[in-house]
């Protein structure tokens, strides 16, 4: 047996649902990808959206929509999967790092109003583990300062933050359909504005720069014509993942009252288990609940870990700071510490959390969690 921490939930309507488009005319670039681009647009109170093929690209024509160029600075949190701040480095922009909130582990507004300088541009919230940043002071900060706010919605997508769910609020907001997320398109991902502004140049940038609409291009030839106005990139999305993505709304909703239950049961399994923090919720917010932490001594963190995956128990670590990886290392990042971050990085465990962990498997992942811990 084993238990990952994180997995997809197909069922034979999603199945059909992609075998339909492999019998239609278009594989990708057709009707599926606009209907789920408003179906999840209507979903998160988004004007608009612009779906592409991971997460990751979301991130980059995000901030190439952003105009982050070299020069220019992006406060993010260091607590992240790399994607993060890579999409900076990508337009030659440079991550700041902004410490993260000793209890939530989300980025501390305070953390990032200290590194707010005549070069920043935006910042990059990360809605880790899919509980919501403190999105009334980053918006305040970013008011005051003429920032743009990209949210990092990769673990979030259906939370909520004082009644408005995420995608409402921002400039920008990525998600993300890998399979471990809220829901999956095998890879995938998505960028929701409000603007049209925004919303035209993310279009632009998901295909080659290239357009056929008449009031972006500078003349217009015949019925052949179209135009490269920027440097875009083929971060095309298909149909085909989603057709997939499309039933896999049809499930969200579920999908998070699982994760919550699940999450519910371990609160109250440890509790009061002497050696371990259990990640504290603010009143504020419902969290996707893309993963469920643990906080053990650091002394102890690894002989625990090492003991669960033993006992076929997916454990993982989410996340190293980011800027402690060889790259940042060997780019700038060697003397940039967050303290909060570091501290909770050591003793760090995510234990599994998704739809389909059943109830006896997530009674043998606390039995022998409380086990090795006692
Ligand atoms: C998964 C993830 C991404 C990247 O998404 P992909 O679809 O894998 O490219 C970005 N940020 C965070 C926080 C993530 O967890």
């Amino acid at each position: 047996m084993y238990i990952p921490y994180g997995r997809q939930y197909i069922d034979d309507k999603d199945i059909e649902a992609v075998v339909e488009v492999l019998k239609s005319d278009y594989l990708t670039t057709g009707p599926k990808v606009l209907e789920f681009e408003k179906r999840v647009a209507d979903y998160v109170g988004a004007k608009y959206a612009v779906a592409v093929n991971s997460g990751t690209a979301a991130l980059h024509i995000a901030c190439l929509a952003a105009g982050i160029k070299e020069g220019d600075e992006v406060i993010t949190s260091p607590i992240t999967f790399a994607a993060s701040s890579n999409c900076v480095l990508y337009c030659g922009g440079t991550p700041v790092f902004a410490d993260i909130d000793g209890d939530t582990y989300n980025i501390n507004p305070e953390e990032i109003e200290k590194k707010i300088t005549d070069k920043t541009k935006a910042i990059i919230p990360v809605h880790y583990t899919g509980q919501p940043c403190d999105m009334d002071r980053i918006t305040e900060l970013a008011r005051k300062h003429n920032l743009l706010v990209i949210e990092d919605a990769a673990h979030a997508l259906g939370a909520s933050y004082n009644d408005k769910r995420i995608g409402s609020m921002s400039d920008m907001t990525c998600f993300s359909f890998h399979p471990v997320k809220p829901i999956t398109t095998g890879e995938g991902g998505m960028v929701v504005t409000n603007e049209e502004e925004l919303y035209k140049k993310l279009l632009l940038f998901r295909s080659h720069g290239i357009t056929r609409d008449d009031e972006l291009m500078t003349e217009n030839q015949g019925g052949w014509y179209y135009q490269q106005l920027e440097l875009g990139y083929n971060y095309r999305i298909t149909d085909i993942s989603c057709a997939l993505g499309l039933s896999q709304m049809d499930k969200l909703e579920g999908f998070l009252e699982r994760r919550q239950e699940i999450a519910d049961t371990y609160n109250q399994a440890f509790s009061y288990v002497k050696g371990i923090k259990i990640p504290t919720q603010t009143r504020v917010a419902r969290s996707g609940w893309h993963l469920y932490m643990i906080w053990v001594e650091p002394s102890r963190r690894k002989e625990i870990f090492d003991g669960l995956r033993k006992l076929g128990i997916g454990v993982n670590v989410h996340y190293i700071p980011v800027y402690k990886h060889p790259y940042y290392q060997n780019n700038g990042y060697l003397n940039c510490c967050c303290e909060n971050a570091e501290k909770f990085y050591k003793g760090a465990i995510s234990l599994p959390i998704h739809p389909s962990l059943t109830e006896e498997q997530q009674k043998y992942v606390i039995d022998k969690v409380i086990e090795l811990v006692g």
